[in-house]
């Protein structure tokens, strides 16, 4: 018996002949793009999260360069963004002609703080992205406080997850959500969202998704064709009322790893206080990482690294960290060497978690 690194099917099994004929009255309503579906899905979203806005898009990438545009970020600007994640959370910001400046991460949390951003800044700073990598929410009120700067939320795979009792994509002026499918809030396909308060922000990104269009008569921005589609709408409607039993299995798979011994083998994650993760990753260090994860996948434990080459290394990235000073990022490095990732989902069970512990245990 493998176990899966991810587990998207069981989850949703349970759904299924709800999905198909929501889906099916979706196609029959001839209504495929906005509309309500759409409408009644943000406004859920909106209140999952706890934000005054939630705003669909067609993609977490397009959710950040969005969020960056409707905060002026553009060329000439510097963001902060932290190395060690996605590549999207880079992607983004050069793509609307702003330059990436890499932070690192603090090696408790994995996440941005005040402390570890505070290099990377200058007199050209606009804005900070702040990663909530692995579904732990990063301290996201202590940024905002720390610079007075805007913190664009990647929230893309902590949907579920709280600080202080707070949710994730809520935490900063404006949070950009993904769900592609392996996310903890995914859809059959792209989609993505924007959650923020601001009134003026949520404006300007109904905009920015609609070419830039109010009215669909004045153009008033170069903006993007990024919409979240009726279909997946809502399907994700259907799992939104899920998500937080999906979340607390994540938690409890979590829980049953610690139980069952895992940081007597590896590295652990320290969450911040106050935060309640929604494991979306359950990422760990190893000093010999790619040998440990050999050694799981020869037990028929899926396990593998992520992010090993780091954005401030990607050949993309060399123009925008050669355009000016680049603070070194040591936790980034060495997180990127011996990380190690090991399977995680709403159903992995205890018996699973436990085996998974005894396959890192075996010699
Ligand atoms: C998945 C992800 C994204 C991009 O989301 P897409 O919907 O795939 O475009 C951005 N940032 C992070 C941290 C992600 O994990």
């Amino acid at each position: 018996m493998t176990i899966p690194l991810f587990d998207i099917k069981t989850p949703l099994a349970p759904l299924q002949a709800t999905i198909i004929k929501r889906v099916t009255e979706v196609i029959e309503s001839g209504r495929f793009i906005f509309g309500p579906e759409v409408e009644g899905f943000e406004h859920e979203l909106a209140e999952y999260v706890g934000t005054r806005d939630a705003i669909g898009v067609g993609n977490g990438t397009e959710a950040l360069m969005i969020a960056a545009r409707a905060l002026g970020v553009g060329p000439g600007d510097e963001v902060v963004v932290p190395s060690f994640t996605f590549y999207a959370s880079a992607e983004a910001i050069a793509a609307i002609g702003a330059r990436p400046v890499f932070c690192d991460i603090d090696k408790d949390t994995r996440n941005v703080t005040p402390d570890s951003v505070r290099p990377a800044l200058s007199a050209k700073t606009k804005a900070i992205v702040a990663v909530d990598l692995c579904g732990v929410p990063a301290e996201v009120p202590a940024i905002r406080k720390e610079f007075g700067l805007p913190v664009i939320e990647d929230a893309a795979q902590a949907l579920g997850a709280s600080l202080d009792g707070q949710r994730a994509g809520a935490l900063g002026d404006i949070g950009a959500i993904s769900f592609f499918p392996s996310k903890n809030l995914g859809a059959f396909g792209d989609g993505g969202a924007i959650t923020t308060d601001d009134p003026e922000l949520a404006e300007k990104v109904r905009a920015l998704r609609f070419h830039g269009s109010r009215n669909k008569e004045s153009f008033e921005y170069i903006g993007y064709n990024s919409r979240l589609d009726a279909i997946q709408a809502a399907i994700l409607r259907i799992e939104l009322a899920h998500l937080d039993e999906w979340c607390s299995g994540r938690k409890a798979a979590y829980a049953a790893y610690l139980k069952a011994g895992l940081a007597e083998y590896v590295g652990v994650c320290t969450p911040p206080q106050g935060s309640d993760p929604a494991w979306y990753l359950c990422m760990n260090t190893h000093p010999q990482a790619d040998a440990v994860i050999a050694k799981l996948k020869a037990a028929g434990v899926s396990a593998r690294s992520y992010y090993r080459k780091p954005l401030h290394v990607q050949p993309a990235m060399a123009p925008y960290v050669n355009a000016g000073p680049q603070p070194p990022l040591p936790v980034t490095d060495e997180l990127a060497a011996t990380n190690l990732v090991v399977p995680i989902s709403p159903v992995l069970t205890e018996a699973q978690a436990t085996e998974v512990v005894a396959a890192l245990a075996a010699n």
